[in-house]
């Protein structure tokens, strides 16, 4: 690979992105994903069992969606069960005897629950590795000579130990695994001794390396002089304050990865991740409730659902269907950075849907919207509910603080503002009753949005 200034790591395939051409070549490609679950993976197969039809009943895109329920979580906990906790038999069953005689690496998400999703790397996921992450690093401006430093946790962590073999193919560019479990003090250390240039790790890590590199450095942490950050694992690069704060603390280009194959830009106002996978990998949207599908519209809100197209060598996703329970948004139309693919945000999680007339709205979305409004709005809102979600009867009540420098003169005004982008956006016209600023109580924590009034 060299030509140091071409346009995409992958010439051949991500110009094609987001294009009829590619979804056509998807199409000819899943019957072979369905053949290799069938035949493959115990688990697969009991879905098909169960839905009574194999590989060569699903002619088409809807046979397809009609056999498979979308899996996650609460599919795996039952296999864990049912296997009472025993490991070898899980996976077996998870993953087929052909990929375990392949596997590699067995990491691990932090697991709130209690127990941990599994993310095995097979040998052959490593290529993919090699090839997806080269696409986001070239996008994220990785080039030879750069020196990644890796602040994602190397202990069980899905997106560490596998780091080592995301960039296998990027000649020239040289780790250096940290690990999150070393510290900020050694963090930043090393990252000045070893004059990394990119860094990757969580938001809030990157935070906090701020705060400590005076103290640590003798300097502020601009005096590393690292060109990019590659954040995940947790929101924070998608977020306007936060993102503005990496950047100018650092003076570096901020950019969001995760939760699924995609990477943000450098456009100024965020885009959401390009999704950079179409030859990998189909990506699909379903309404949370009703688990029909949402077309790929620009704008359009769903649940996302991902099938491997090469499950042998799948990254994080390795079953037909499989779904993190992230509420995605996505952005069809061209990007005005340029690049191909289209994009998507995380707007919420499944269960924090609300249906307002049938219309999917999350707490999430709406922030996002409100955010846009700030200085006008201090940005601090509450969706009252006079009945138990998901059912809202519209039209949906929102308390919004208007800013300190806002003229109750103006509210009408702004409110007719708001209601507009709504509707543009969201597809509802909220009801806005107007507090004044510093009303409702901050929580130091997770914010709460919802105000329960039917508890
Ligand atoms: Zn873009």
């Amino acid at each position: 690979m060299e030509q140091k200034d071409r346009k995409y790591w992958n010439m051949d395939v991500e110009p094609l992105l987001n294009t009829p051409e590619i979804r056509g070549s998807q199409m000819g490609r899943l019957p072979r994903a369905i053949r290799y679950c069938y035949e493959n993976v115990p688990f697969e197969r009991r879905r098909m069992d169960a839905a009574g039809v194999k590989p060569e009943d699903l002619r088409s895109f809807e046979d397809f969606q009609r056999a498979f329920k979308p899996v996650g979580q609460t599919e795996f906990r039952q296999v864990f069960e049912e296997f009472e906790l025993d490991m070898d038999k899980v996976w077996l069953h998870l993953f087929g005897k052909d990929r375990m005689d392949d596997l590699f690496l067995l990491t691990t998400t932090s697991g709130t629950t209690g127990v941990p999703t599994p993310y095995p790397v097979f040998h052959k996921t490593t290529d993919t590795m090699a090839e997806l992450f080269g696409r986001i690093g070239w996008r994220a401006g990785m080039r030879p000579g750069d020196k990644l430093a890796v602040g994602f946790g190397l202990s069980m962590h899905a997106a560490g130990t596998p780091h080592l073999f995301w960039y296998k193919r990027s000649y020239g560019v040289t780790l250096i695994p940290i690990g999150a479990e070393a510290g900020t003090e050694r963090i930043l250390t090393y990252m000045k001794l070893f004059k990394a240039t990119m860094f990757s790790g969580t938001p809030s890590l990157a935070l906090h390396l701020i705060e400590r590199a005076q103290e640590v450095l003798g300097a502020p942490i601009r005096s590393l002089g690292l060109k990019t950050l590659l954040l995940g694992a947790e929101p924070g690069a998608g977020i306007p304050e936060v993102r503005s704060r990496l950047e100018n603390e650092y003076g570096a280009g901020v950019f969001d990865i995760g939760a699924g194959y995609g990477v943000s830009c450098g456009h100024p106002e965020y885009q959401g991740m390009h999704w950079i996978a179409d030859d990998h990998c189909m990506y699909e949207l379903i309404d949370p409730e009703t688990l029909e599908p949402v077309p790929l519209t620009h704008g359009a809100i769903g649940q996302a659902c991902f099938t491997p197209l090469e499950p042998e060598s799948g990254i994080f996703f390795h079953h037909l269907r499989f779904t993190l329970n992230d509420i995605h948004q996505v952005f069809t139309d061209p990007c005005p950075c340029g690049f191909s693919g289209f994009r998507y945000k995380i707007v919420g999680r499944a269960d924090d849907m609300l249906k307002v007339k049938g219309t999917p709205v999350y707490p999430a979305a709406i922030q996002g919207v409100i955010n846009g409004f700030v200085p006008r709005i201090t940005g601090a809102f509450r969706i009252v509910l006079t009945e138990k979600p998901p059912r809202v009867v519209p039209p949906l009540k929102l308390k919004v603080e208007f800013g300190e420098t806002v003229r109750e003169a103006d509210l009408p005004g702004l409110e007719r503002e708001i209601v507009e982008k709504m509707h543009r956006m969201l597809h509802i016209r909220p009801a806005i009753t107007w507090l004044k600023p510093f009303t409702l109580e901050r929580a130091s924590k997770k914010t709460q949005f919802l105000e329960k009034q039917y508890e």
